[in-house]
């Protein structure tokens, strides 16, 4: 395609052709009123899910999954939560109609190191025209062209899309720090979902320990002990230690 621009641009909402200044990216369609966002493709519906939560809950937010099963102990108590700011992430969202039902899919239009941001579910409902935040909320520039986000969803196997749009996610930026070490994690602001790439995760390595201490143990009586009675009377010994072995590395890590 040129790199010439034509001076108008078609709303992909109702065809109506709106004029176009060089260079500009954002603009509300003259006929329909949508909010449009104009890529080197095309111009496409442009939306942001609404932030639902502010700075506290967010950090609340962020505190619950420290609790949770996947980060190490204590993690919510230990940690300090170094700052939190909102972010208006620009993400492409298509719509697919493959294997008949309608699914949406994302792909990030900004650098992102956190890769679960493709996994979001935007619930659709809950769309609206794009709005500008208030001052303060840093809005990312969708860099990452449509083009290439279709190249990611054909690799992922995705067809039969029947709509593109742009999408601003309102999400918070946490930064914290745990054990001398700095951590970052995403909070997702309409929804409270937390994406970390890399925390301080449980320790896996004492249960695999127990339990391959637990395999020796049995197989060795198993080979052993022939009488069925002595062999279970055995298993039983071995097994409450073990069991206890198992908790006590559960409070631990
Ligand atoms: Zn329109």
């Amino acid at each position: 395609m040129p790199d010439a621009r034509p001076n108008t641009i078609d709303c992909p909402q109702c065809g109506g052709a709106s004029s176009l200044r060089s260079g500009e990216r954002l603009l509300e369609c003259e006929f329909c009123g949508a909010a449009l966002f104009v890529d080197r493709s095309g111009a496409v519906g442009h939306y942001w899910l609404p932030r639902l939560l502010d700075a506290e809950k967010a950090q609340a937010a962020l505190r619950r999954w420290m609790a949770g099963n996947d980060t190490v102990k204590d993690l919510d108590r230990k940690s300090k939560i170094e700052s939190v700011e909102p972010v208006s992430f620009p993400v492409w969202m298509f719509r697919s109609r493959q294997g008949g039902g309608e699914t949406a899919h994302i792909e990030p239009a900004a650098p992102t190191p956190i890769p679960q941001l493709a996994d979001l579910e935007v619930p659709a409902g809950e769309l609206q025209p794009f709005e500008e935040e208030p001052e303060g909320v840093d809005r990312l520039q969708a860099t990452i062209p449509l083009e290439t986000a279709r190249e990611w969803l054909t690799q992922r196997g995705v067809t039969e899309v029947f709509e593109t749009s742009l999408v601003q996610l309102p999400l918070w930026h946490c930064n914290y720090s745990y054990d001398g070490n700095a951590y970052q994690a995403l909070v997702d602001g309409s929804t409270g979902a937390v994406m970390a790439a890399v925390f301080p995760e449980k320790a896996e390595a004492p249960y695999y320990l127990v339990a391959a201490v637990g395999l020796i143990l049995f197989g060795i009586e198993g080979l052993v002990i022939q009488n069925p009675l002595a062999k279970l009377v055995a298993y039983a010994i071995t097994g409450i230690p073990l069991a206890l072995i198992a908790y006590w590395v559960a409070r631990k890590v």
